[in-house]
């Protein structure tokens, strides 16, 4: 009896310990598996397979395009709806009044994956599809990129990098495929109507900013190789990774538009 009691208060405080503030509910249903835990509320019972699936496809290919396995384990909360997306993003960046746009449904650290459950994408975002298979493999894919590239960086949650936006985004975004031919398109449409940005900055600023941080990074890729990419994660700031390719920033961009023209 004794000993009943005590294993039910382990399993109490297991659950009020959570690591994350405001995750102590106890209505987070938990699953262990190789790399990572997956968390989830009782409305995805029935969909948590598909969601591993998706997970456990993106890590293979995570670790196919680095070449190395993903350095630690991490978590992934499976939000049942926006509203608890937005309170734990509001916890996590300190913005009491944040209120997601309805594009938003990811984000990924270094310790964590949240997303919105892709059940109620049709309801609760726009402009994502939990039928359309590519992309949505390519969304979580996308995350699971920044777990990586923050499991390798200095800031793990990013919070401590500067003048990097374009990097982080566009890492993800070039190695999830998110730089598909129509992203390509728009930018070059771009380059020809308002000329080279002025500043990798600039990169990561207006509407075709997944594609314009993308295609620098292929360009890193192509000309630098995946060996120097895959060591760029390790740099917090802007200086460190021009310093590491031995460019200046107005001859990447320069060497970019160049590498776009072809
Ligand atoms: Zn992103």
């Amino acid at each position: 009896m004794q000993k009943r009691r005590l294993s039910i208060i382990i399993i109490l405080l297991a659950q009020i310990m959570s690591p994350y503030p405001g995750v102590a509910q106890t209505d987070w249903f938990q699953e262990p598996h190789n790399k990572y835990r997956l968390f989830y509320k009782n409305p995805d019972k029935n969909g948590r397979n598909q969601y591993e699936e998706l997970v456990n496809e993106a890590l293979v290919k995570v670790q196919q395009f680095f070449g190395s396995p993903m350095p630690r384990t991490f978590d992934v909360f499976v939000h049942p709806n926006r509203a608890s997306l937005d309170q734990q993003w509001r916890r996590d960046w300190n913005m009491p009044d944040f209120k997601s746009e309805c594009w938003m449904v990811a984000s990924g650290i270094a310790a964590k994956l949240d997303l919105v459950s892709p059940r109620v994408w049709e309801t609760e975002a726009c402009e994502h599809h939990y039928e359309d298979k590519t992309k949505t493999a390519q969304l979580i894919l996308h995350e699971i990129v920044h777990v990586y590239h923050g499991q390798n960086n200095p800031s793990p949650d990013f919070s401590e990098v500067e003048g990097i936006d374009w990097f982080v985004e566009g890492l993800a975004t070039y190695a999830s495929g998110q730089c598909d031919e129509n992203r390509m398109l728009e930018v070059k449409k771009g380059l020809k109507s308002n000329g080279l940005p002025k500043s990798l900055d600039q990169f990561w600023q207006g509407s075709t900013k997944y594609g314009l941080s993308g295609s620098m990074v292929q360009f890193i890729d192509k000309e630098f190789g995946r060996a120097r990419l895959a060591g760029l994660m390790k740099f917090r700031k802007k200086q460190e990774i021009l310093d590491a390719m031995g460019v200046t920033e107005g001859q990447l961009i320069a060497r970019w538009g160049a590498y776009m023209e072809k």
